[in-house]
């Protein structure tokens, strides 16, 4: 087969993998080398795919043979497609002869189970060995640890690699019996661990040895698909919460399923991914990270779900309705996270700005506050917005219309899904 025929089917074959970004790591120009991490690097070719998602790398399989049967893949053994595997040298050659040309700024690799989850590392490893010693390749690497890869060839994988990442796939243990049974929850969580671990060693190993090999320097991540199996959003936020807690992941990413098979245990073919949900998803792990919110405050047992209609701060806070105004010039930091239309950059704004004398309402949208958003929830000196007058009801129809034009094409149409 063809280079550019294998190309083509195992490029195609990756697009459904979400946990792609070249960001988390900085490595300049070495004497000998080729690349950097950087993100100004003049070989970054910054693209998105058909369906949104940043392409920036060579998103490749190393195969799509795979031994394994995960009812919602593609790549699944049972499935009649093409086949394609590159060897570690054309996939070498390929990588480097792209990043030479412009196209890429580095790699993201994935694969489908050749022979055993070992088999395939080895492979892995062969091809960004070649990269990185023979070509001196010294540019972004994201490669994925395949569950039940034994923990030598994961350490082996980490200190060629910039991220890994272990996909969680299926949010619950049912789902994984029933859509993914050759996957287990130990087999996914035992190799996150290690790198988790490892890589807090490789640290330490740091401060002690200047030139100690770095482990995995951008850390690990993980993907999640949303909407295969019945787990709701408090069942995948929680579990998101979970792996920031006690794993130090630095993302984790969703994924809308995307229907690419007829099978009675999963969403029928003709149904569209759950974009909306994902976005929601998205923007709550983000409040999660940045805005010091717990999952349990955003969702519980009654509300499973997150509201399609207003994103997931603006909900909490419409659940909160006592927790407001705030107080601008006396609120502290933590407060001000709590805002709708208060990012942690106008948040800070505000902090250093009012040290220097009172804020009224007209300075807040020069400070980056989204006021349309804001101005329901905030006094400045004990004032609210001007000739503002609304209800609880007529507040949740203010805030739809105010994310409304934010909403891209393809959400506005889930969105009236949602509602009927
Ligand atoms: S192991 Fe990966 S490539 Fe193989 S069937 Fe499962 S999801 Fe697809």
């Amino acid at each position: 087969m063809e280079l550019l025929e294998k190309l083509t089917i195992l490029s195609d074959a990756a697009k459904y993998d979400a946990a792609c970004t070249s960001s988390g790591v900085r490595r300049g120009y070495r004497e000998g080398y080729v690349g950097n991490t950087s993100s100004s690097v003049a070989g970054c070719c910054h693209t998105f795919s058909a369906d949104g998602r940043c392409v920036t790398l060579l998103k490749v399989l190393l195969t799509n043979r795979c031994v394994y049967d995960c009812k919602y893949c593609i790549n699944r053994r049972s499935n009649d497609t093409k086949r394609a595997a590159f060897t570690p040298e054309e996939l070498a050659e390929l990588t480097i002869g792209f990043y030479r040309r412009n196209y890429i700024e580095g790699l993201f690799l994935s694969s489908g189970v050749l022979r055993s989850p070992d088999y395939t590392t080895e492979l892995m490893i062969r091809a960004l060995r070649i990269l990185r010693e023979t070509y001196r390749f010294n540019g972004y690497i994201h490669a994925k640890a395949i569950p039940g890869t034994s923990p030598e060839l994961v350490e082996r994988l980490g200190f060629l690699a910039d991220r890994l990442s272990v996909n969680i796939e299926l949010p619950s243990e049912t789902g994984l019996k029933l859509l993914a049974p050759d996957k287990t929850k130990g087999a996914i969580l035992a190799p996150m661990k290690q790198i988790q671990t490892r890589a807090v060693q490789g640290k330490e190993e740091l401060a002690k040895y200047r030139h100690a090999p770095k482990f995995a320097p951008a850390g690990q991540s993980t993907q999640m698909i949303v909407g295969a199996t019945q787990d709701s959003d408090l069942h995948i936020l929680r579990l998101t919460q979970g792996l920031y807690d006690h794993y130090r992941l630095k993302r984790v990413f969703y994924s809308a399923y995307v229907p690419v098979v007829e099978n009675t245990l999963l969403p029928s073919i003709d149904t569209k991914p759950p974009l909306l949900r994902e976005h929601r998803l998205y923007q709550a792990d983000w409040l999660l990270r940045f805005y010091g919110f717990r999952a349990e405050e955003l969702l519980d047992e009654q509300t499973p779900d997150f509201n399609p209609l207003v994103d997931p701060k603006c909900s909490w806070a419409l659940a909160h309705l006592d927790f407001f105004p705030v107080e601008i010039n006396t609120a502290d930091y933590e407060t001000l996270l709590r805002v709708p239309g208060i990012g942690v950059v106008s948040a800070k704004r505000i902090l250093v700005s009012r040290r220097a004398g009172h804020l009224q309402v007209e300075d807040l949208r020069k400070l980056g506050v989204v006021m349309k958003r804001a101005q329901y929830f905030l006094t400045c000196r004990g004032r609210m917005a001007e000739g503002l007058h609304f209800t609880p009801d007529s507040l949740l129809r203010n805030l739809v219309a105010a994310e409304q034009p934010a909403l891209p094409g393809s959400e506005m149409e889930q969105l009236t899904l949602f509602g009927a």
